[in-house]
C-alpha cells in the first residue's frame, strides 16, 4: 500500500482544507506559511509578499507570555504544547487558542523549521460563558425559589404586615435593586395609594398617588405588569414621586385580590437606569401572588372568624359575639346617667310551636322572625341571637328605663303588626326583660337581671315586657319553688276549682259554668291562676294540672245535670292543644264520667299559635267531631284575629276580653262590641262578655246583641258547693 502522503496534492489539500491554523515558521521567528484557515483566523487575507512577518506579530501581549518557554521548550525537546492568545490584525481582537509546535528536523543538517498548528479557544470559551450564565440563571432561580417558599410559608403564619415587608425586601433583595412597596388602594377612586410595606430607603409614611400620577397606580389601574428602564424616557405615567425619592428606574406588577377589585400593587425602584428582563417580571408577579394568596388567608380567617361569632341560621351575632358587644358596651359606659340596657326577648310559646310545626318551618319561621325583630329594633341597637327563641338586644347611652321601656314597647308592636296574607306563621308575641347597667356592673348580673325581668314578663301572660326590680331577684326561686310546690299539691289533690256563672242575656238564665282553678298554698296562701298556671306551662306540669281540671269539672258537671241542664267550661292551655293524645285524653274523660259531648266547653285562649300548625288544626277538628264546643277566649286581649272563626269553623263561641267590657258604656268600646258582635253572628257563634261589673256594661251589652255575660255583678267565681246552691235556685 502507497503512502497517500507521497502525494503533494494530497498534503496541499491537507494544508488548504484544516479548520485549524497551521503554519511553517523559521527558528529566527520568521513565518514562511500559514494556511487558509490561520489566515481568516487573524484577518490576513494574504500574506504580504514584502514585509516579513514574525511569530510575535500574532499574539497579543498576553500571549507573548509563554514565548519564552515556547522557546526554551522547542530548543531543548523539539516541541510544546500549551494556550495562548492570538491577535486579529484587523480588530486587535484577542482570540484564545491552544497551540501545538514543533520542529521538524531537517535531513541536510540545516537547522529546521517550526511548524504550529494551533486551535481557536474563543467558541469553547463561548460555550463556558454560557454555562456560567445559565449556572449564574440558576442559582438566581434558586435563590428566588427559596425566597417564595419562604414567603408562602409566611402567608400561612405570619401576619399581613410581616409578610408584605418579606415581599418587598425579597423583591427589592433578589432584583438587586434600591427598594421596593407593597402598595394599597382601600377604596377604588382614591388619590393615593397606602404604602402598607416598603423596604431599604422608601418608607411606609410614603404617599404615592394613584392612577397614572405614579408606576405603581399605573400598574393597578391598568391591571398590567409595567417596566420603566429610564423615568427620563417615561411617558405613561408621572414620575414626580420616583424623582423625588431619587430612584431612576422601575417595574410594578398588579396584586390581584377579590378578582373584580384591584388591591394594590407590588413596586420596586432602583437609582440607576436599567431594564427589568421577563424572568425578573415573572418573579416580582410570583412574589404578588404570594401576597394576594396572604390576603385571602387573612379574608377566609376572618370569614371563618365571623361565621364562629355568628348564628348560622339567622346570621345574627351570636352569644359569644353579643358577650363582647356587652362587656365593650360595659366598659366604655361610665357615667352615673347613662346606661347599657340589655332587653332580652324570648318568644311567646315557641317551644311548643317548633315541636308541631316541625323543625325545619321552625327554622324558617325563626329566621322571618328574626329579620322583622331586627327591621323593628333598627339601627339604635344591637340584636343577637342568643340560641333556640332567645334573643338579646342591647342599647348604649341609655338615658334611664323610660327609654328602654320605649323601645321595648316599639318592638312590640313592630312584631305584632299583622302579616301580609301568604307569609306562612312568624311569631309574633314576645315576652321581653329589660335591665340597666349600673356602675361597674358585671356582664353577668346584668344579662342575670334581664332574664329575671324576661321571667316574669312571661308571667304577666299578655307577651309584654318587664323592667327588672329587686324584687326579680327572688321571683326566680319563687318559680321554682311554685313548681316543686305544684307539683306536690296536685298528687295530693290539694287544688280546687270554682266556677263562675255564665249568664244567657236574653232569659237571665245561668246556662253554663266556667271552671277555674284555686290553689291555696299553705304557706305562700292563695296563689294567681295566671301565675301557677304559667308556672305549669314553663316546668312541664301544664298537662298535669290540664287533665285535672278537665276530669274534676266533667265529674262535678255530670252531679249537678242531675237537677239542671247547665253546661261546663274548661280552661285549656294552649301547650295542651300540642299533644295529640289530647282528644283522646278528653274522649276518655267524657266516657269515664259519663258526660256528653256537648255539655262540654273548652275555652282555648287565643294565642297567635294556635293558628298555622296542622296538629293543632287536627287537635280542633277531632274535638269537634267529638261534639265539644270550643270557644275562643280573651278575644282582643293580645294579637287578636277573628280570622280564626274563618280558618277554624268548630270555634262555636267567642269571648270578648273584659279590657273592652271595662270600656263600657262608651263610644269606641260600643263601637267595638257591637262590630264583633255582628262578625260572630255573621259567623254563626254565640259571643260571651266576660269580666262585667256593672249593670251599665250588662245593660250595653244587651243593646249591642251579645248572647251570653259573664262577671262578678252576675256572679263571682265560688267552689262546688255554693255553686250547687246557685243552681238548685234557679
Ligand atoms: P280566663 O279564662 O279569662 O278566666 C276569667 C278570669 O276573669 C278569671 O280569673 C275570673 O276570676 C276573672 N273574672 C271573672 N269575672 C270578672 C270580673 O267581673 N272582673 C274581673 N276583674 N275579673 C273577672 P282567674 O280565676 O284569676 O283566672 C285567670 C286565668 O287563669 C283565666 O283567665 C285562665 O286563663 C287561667 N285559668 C284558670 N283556671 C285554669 C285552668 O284550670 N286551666 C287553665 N289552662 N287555665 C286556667
Ligand atoms: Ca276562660
Ligand atoms: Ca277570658
Amino acid at each position: 500500500m502507497s503512502d497517500p502522503t507521497d502525494d503533494l496534492a494530497v498534503l496541499q489539500a491537507i494544508l488548504d482544507l484544516s479548520p485549524d491554523l497551521i503554519a511553517l515558521s523559521e527558528f529566527s521567528g520568521e513565518v514562511l506559511y500559514v494556511n487558509p484557515a490561520g489566515r481568516s483566523l487573524v484577518g490576513l487575507d494574504h500574506l504580504p509578499d514584502t514585509d516579513i512577518l514574525t511569530t510575535d506579530m500574532f499574539f497579543t501581549v498576553r500571549g507573548l507570555l509563554v514565548a519564552d518557554e515556547v522557546e526554551a521548550s522547542l530548543k531543548t525537546q523539539g516541541h510544546w504544547r500549551g494556550l495562548s492568545e492570538l491577535r486579529h490584525h484587523r480588530t486587535d481582537v484577542a482570540i484564545p487558542v491552544a497551540v501545538s509546535a514543533f520542529v521538524i528536523e531537517s535531513h541536510d543538517g540545516i537547522p529546521g523549521k517550526i511548524a504550529t498548528i494551533i486551535r481557536d479557544r474563543s467558541a469553547g470559551k463561548r460555550r463556558d460563558k454560557e454555562l456560567q450564565a445559565v449556572a449564574a440563571t440558576a442559582r438566581q432561580h434558586a435563590a428566588e425559589q427559596q425566597a417564595l417558599a419562604e414567603l408562602s410559608r409566611l402567608a400561612v403564619h405570619a401576619d399581613l404586615a410581616q409578610l408584605m415587608s418579606a415581599a418587598a425586601l425579597a423583591a427589592a433583595t433578589l432584583l438587586g435593586v434600591e427598594s421596593a412597596a407593597v402598595v394599597h388602594q382601600a377604596h377604588a377612586g382614591d388619590a393615593t395609594l397606602n404604602v402598607l410595606a416598603a423596604s431599604r430607603t422608601l418608607s411606609t409614611r410614603a404617599s404615592i398617588p394613584a392612577g397614572n400620577h405614579s408606576m405603581a397606580g399605573y400598574a393597578l389601574q391598568h391591571n398590567i405588569p409595567v417596566i420603566c428602564p429610564d423615568i427620563t424616557t417615561e411617558d405613561r405615567f408621572d414620575t414626580a414621586t420616583m424623582e423625588s425619592l431619587e430612584m431612576r428606574s422601575g417595574a410594578a406588577v398588579p396584586v390581584p385580590f377579590a378578582s373584580s377589585e384591584h388591591w394594590g400593587a407590588l413596586a420596586v425602584y432602583g437609582y440607576e437606569p436599567r431594564m427589568y428582563s421577563a424572568d425578573e417580571m415573572s418573579f416580582l408577579a410570583a412574589v404578588a401572588s404570594v401576597v394576594t394568596s396572604a390576603l385571602k388567608r387573612v379574608e377566609l380567617d376572618r370569614q371563618l372568624w365571623l361565621k364562629s361569632m355568628h348564628d348560622a341560621l339567622t346570621s345574627l351575632p351570636n352569644r359569644t359575639l353579643a358577650y363582647e358587644f356587652i362587656d365593650d358596651a360595659l366598659m366604655r359606659n361610665h357615667t352615673e346617667r347613662s346606661h347599657v340596657a340589655l332587653l332580652l326577648l324570648d318568644i311567646d310559646d315557641f317551644k311548643i310551636i317548633n315541636d308541631s310545626l316541625g323543625h325545619e318551618s321552625g327554622d324558617r319561621a325563626l329566621v322571618r322572625f328574626s329579620e322583622r325583630l331586627t327591621d323593628a329594633v333598627g339601627e339604635r341597637g344591637t340584636v343577637a341571637r342568643l340560641g333556640g327563641d332567645e334573643f338579646l338586644i342591647m342599647y348604649q347611652n341609655i338615658d334611664g328605663p323610660d327609654q328602654a321601656e320605649d323601645y321595648a314597647r316599639h318592638i312590640i308592636s313592630k312584631l305584632s303588626a299583622p302579616l301580609r296574607p301568604g307569609d306562612g306563621p312568624i311569631p309574633m308575641s314576645v315576652s321581653i326583660g329589660i335591665a340597666l347597667s349600673e356602675p361597674s356592673m358585671s356582664r353577668r348580673d346584668l344579662i342575670h337581671r334581664a332574664d329575671l325581668a324576661m321571667y316574669r314578663a312571661k308571667d304577666s301572660g299578655d307577651g309584654g315586657y318587664a323592667l327588672f326590680d329587686r324584687d326579680d331577684l327572688y321571683d326566680a326561686d319563687r318559680v321554682r319553688s311554685l313548681s316543686i310546690d305544684l307539683r306536690n299539691a296536685l298528687a295530693a289533690g290539694d287544688l280546687r276549682l270554682h266556677y263562675q256563672p255564665l249568664i244567657q242575656i236574653s232569659t237571665g238564665k245561668i246556662v253554663a259554668v266556667e271552671a277555674l282553678a284555686r290553689w291555696n298554698h299553705p304557706e305562700r296562701g292563695p296563689i294567681e291562676p295566671t301565675e301557677f298556671v304559667a308556672v305549669a306551662e314553663r316546668t312541664g306540669l301544664a298537662t298535669a294540672l290540664g287533665s285535672w281540671a278537665l276530669r274534676t269539672a266533667c265529674a262535678q258537671a255530670v252531679q249537678w245535670r242531675t237537677f239542671s241542664d247547665i253546661t261546663i267550661r274548661v280552661n285549656v292551655s294552649a301547650l295542651q292543644l300540642r299533644n295529640s293524645a289530647f282528644p283522646d285524653d278528653v274522649a276518655a274523660v267524657l266516657r269515664e264520667t259519663g258526660l256528653p259531648p256537648e255539655a262540654l266547653g273548652l275555652e282555648i285562649t287565643e294565642t297567635v299559635w294556635v293558628s298555622d300548625t296542622a296538629r293543632v288544626s287536627a287537635t280542633l277538628a277531632a274535638l269537634g267531631a267529638m261534639g265539644v264546643a270550643l270557644l275562643l277566649d280573651d278575644l282582643g286581649k293580645g294579637y287578636g284575629s277573628i280570622a280564626y272563626l274563618d280558618r277554624y269553623p268548630t270555634f262555636e263561641c267567642l269571648k270578648i276580653d273584659r279590657s273592652y267590657i271595662a270600656e263600657l258604656p262608651g263610644e269606641r268600646a260600643e263601637a267595638v262590641v257591637s262590630a264583633i258582635v255582628m262578625l260572630a253572628i255573621a259567623f254563626d257563634v254565640t259571643v260571651v262578655g266576660e269580666g262585667v261589673e256593672n249593670q251599665a256594661q250588662y245593660d250595653a251589652l244587651a243593646a249591642a246583641g251579645c248572647h251570653l255575660a259573664q262577671g262578678f255583678h252576675l256572679g263571682r267565681p265560688v267552689d262546688a258547693e255554693r255553686t250547687t246552691a246557685l243552681l238548685r235556685q234557679a
